[in-house]
């Protein structure tokens, strides 16, 4: 039994813990705005804020505002990656995209042009996930994409993760930066496969909807407790886990390091997937963001708890 879940005592103090984070990270929502570019992203409860954390043996734990469904936005970036690394090799991957962190906004174009050799630095800003997503488009057709909701429910443990419709058409029809970035990359060699069948993989990734229970259950899954079952290889969970580190906040992911350091990826619903490294697993979802597109109330609950609990896995 782990270590984080040593019975009815264990449990308690898990989820005091978490009230206590939580109220910690809500007296910080109003520092944050909701994302505005598309109406099913500025309709968000700008207070919302809520967590669950899912243990080995099936138990979750699970405070605040834990109800609503959202979409994974960026966070989906880790699920496209560990695809392509498993279908198709890291040789390939790393290819078309690099392993550095930026510090740049995650929807930047600026680096593009400057790379060398010329391809996203890293596959968890958009132009990186735009290239992943290309390559899977490129050697397995775009019916893959069912492959990737297939690995997302695995991990999530939940038949009906599934694209909002309405996210996914609201973010083609305003996603210019990213089609920007695709049609560069498409210049660069790095893009073989149609922009637009690209950018349609890119589009339905990130409108995927899942609850809170259902993130953290995909962070357990990353986090790979001794004696789970590993539908996929220990090592490749384990590339995915080091770019959480380096890259998974953008240009906030030195800080979050600093600060909880643990594995972590957020998107601009909201959401924050974090990974204790063979322990558990972390959902949390608060819609107002700082400026990097971070949740702000998240990051503080999961600083807050990582503090408590001696997560930090440095
Ligand atoms: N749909 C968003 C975009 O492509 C996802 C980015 C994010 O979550 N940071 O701009």
């Amino acid at each position: 039994m782990s270590r984080d879940f040593p019975g009815e005592a264990g449990r308690d103090r898990l989820r005091s813990a978490l009230e206590q984070a939580l109220a910690e990270g809500r007296r910080h929502v109003n520092r944050g705005k909701v994302a505005a570019y598309i109406p099913p992203l500025a309709r968000a409860d700008p207070d919302a804020l809520g967590a669950a954390i899912a243990l080995p043996g099936g138990e979750v734990v699970a405070a605040g505002d834990c109800r609503h469904p959202f979409t994974l936005q960026s966070v989906s970036k880790v699920f496209s990656l560990l695809l392509a690394l498993e279908r198709l090799g890291p040789g390939a991957v790393f290819s078309r995209v690099g392993m550095e962190p930026t510090g740049d906004p995650f929807n930047s174009v600026l680096r593009l042009e400057l790379a060398e050799p010329p391809r996203p630095l890293n596959p968890m800003i958009n132009a990186g996930a735009v290239a992943v997503c290309g390559l899977l488009v490129e050697q397995l057709g775009p019916g893959s994409f069912g492959e990737l909701v297939e690995l997302v429910r695995a991990a999530a443990q939940s038949g009906s993760v599934d694209v909002d419709e309405e996210v996914y058409l609201a973010e083609k029809e305003t996603g210019h930066r990213n089609r920007a970035l695709a049609y560069f990359l498409k210049d660069l060699g790095v893009l073989r496969a149609g922009v637009e069948e690209t950018l349609d993989y890119y589009f339905r990734q990130c409108a995927l909807r899942v609850t809170c229970v259902d993130l953290a259950r995909m962070g357990l899954f990353l986090a790979a407790p001794p004696g789970s079952p590993a539908p996929v290889c220990r090592e490749l969970i384990r590339m995915v886990n080091a770019f959480m580190v380096t890259c998974g906040m953008y240009n906030g992911s030195g800080e979050f390091a600093v600060r909880a350091g643990i594995p972590a990826k957020s998107g601009v619903s909201g959401a924050v997937m974090a990974v204790v490294p063979g322990r558990l697993g972390v959902g949390v979802y608060g819609p107002a963001l700082e400026s990097r597109g971070n949740s702000v109330g998240g990051v503080e609950l999961l600083v807050a708890l990582s503090r408590r609990l001696d997560w930090s896995v440095f």
